[in-house]
């Protein structure tokens, strides 16, 4: 199957200078050569700790920053290559709803402005045709059209999420990023949105990258997930084989940490030594080496590559290349 974006040896980095005359060279890798491909029609989660670049990851895919290396192909193009007229075409197939919709709202603009402004950018229909395509999407996204001249503050939070998906939506764009587009709601609103997301994947012919770090969530919604760890992809599976066997330490570890019901299951959580490594002083070798329990001298010189161990289940480990795989205690 062809793939509907081909990301490949994508990397992000960033000057860890402190001021204009500083000496310091050393360079933070938000991103750091990930290679993986999007197929039309599924949801893929990302998932790691804060700061280990998953955002980054989906705004590069987007082409909203410039990466410091790689290519990403969709529909054949180098989508990185993109300027002006072409970028703004590329701009109608792939859109972001963000984690907190109060702040990627303008405060001043009513809510039929804000759903109808991709279709002005672009320059695609008159002002009244614009005003029946806003108002389609409010029915789309389950709001009254009462919330045509409301303004974000009268919304509530899953409202204004639902405002965020009808922007992103009324384009017509075949991949949206979600990046923790549910992480700020309660419980019962997220599991609206989610629905929601998931009938208009259906409707639509939607493809999501599902940024989160909601691990049910993830469970819940995502054909298949990546595995961050300071910038770099450590396992990536379809969804069920991840959960159900997680091979990488740092996935296990992660996976350990959500909550069960059964509280002798709760004695397996494994818990990470020390903090995250600073990320302009990323270990060498397996950078998850300072934080693994089954680390060796290999793992502090080598970095592991990422295999495919079996039927498309790719992890970064020395223990994954040898087949020897941990078993939980
Ligand atoms: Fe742990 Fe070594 Fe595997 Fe890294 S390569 S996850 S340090 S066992």
């Amino acid at each position: 199957m062809e793939p509907l974006f081909d990301i490949r040896h994508i990397s992000k980095y960033y000057s860890a200078k402190s001021g204009a005359f500083s000496l310091d060279k050393r360079v933070v890798k938000a991103v750091d050569d990930i290679s993986f491909q999007i197929f039309r029609g599924e949801t893929i989660g990302v998932v790691g700790e804060s700061g280990c670049g998953k955002t980054t990851l989906g705004k590069l895919i987007l082409h909203l920053f410039e990466p410091t290396s790689g290519e990403i192909l969709f529909q054949e193009q180098d989508i990185l290559k993109l300027k002006g007229k072409e970028l703004r075409q590329f701009r109608k197939h792939a859109q972001i709803v963000y984690q907190d919709p109060y702040t990627s709202l303008n405060p001043r603009m009513r809510i039929g402005e804000i759903i109808g402004e991709p279709l002005k950018i672009q320059n695609l229909g008159s002002k009244e045709e614009i005003r029946k395509r806003v108002l389609e999407m409010l029915d789309v996204v389950g709001l009254v059209r009462d919330f045509y001249g409301k303004y974000p503050f009268e919304c509530s939070g899953g409202q204004r999420q639902r405002v965020g998906i009808a922007r992103a939506l009324i384009l017509k764009p075949e991949l949206i990023v979600c990046d923790e587009a549910v992480s700020a709601l309660d419980v019962s609103t997220q599991s609206q949105i989610i629905n929601l997301l998931e009938d208009i994947q259906k409707e639509f012919g939607l493809t999501y990258l599902f940024i989160s770090h909601g691990l049910s969530v993830v469970r819940h919604i995502c054909s298949r997930v990546i595995v961050m760890y300071l910038g770099q992809v450590v396992e990536m599976a379809d969804c069920e084989e991840l959960y159900e066997n997680p091979l990488h330490p740092y996935t296990q570890a992660l996976f350990s940490a959500i909550p069960l019901p059964d509280p002798e299951q709760e004695k397996n959580r494994i818990m990470l030594a020390g903090d995250v490594p600073n990320p302009v002083n990323i270990p060498k070798g397996c950078a998850f080496h300072t934080r693994c329990r089954y680390a060796t001298d290999r793992c502090k010189t080598e970095r592991p590559k990422l295999n495919d161990v079996k039927n498309a289940h790719l992890v970064s480990c020395h223990l994954a290349e040898n087949r020897v795989f941990p078993k939980e205690e």
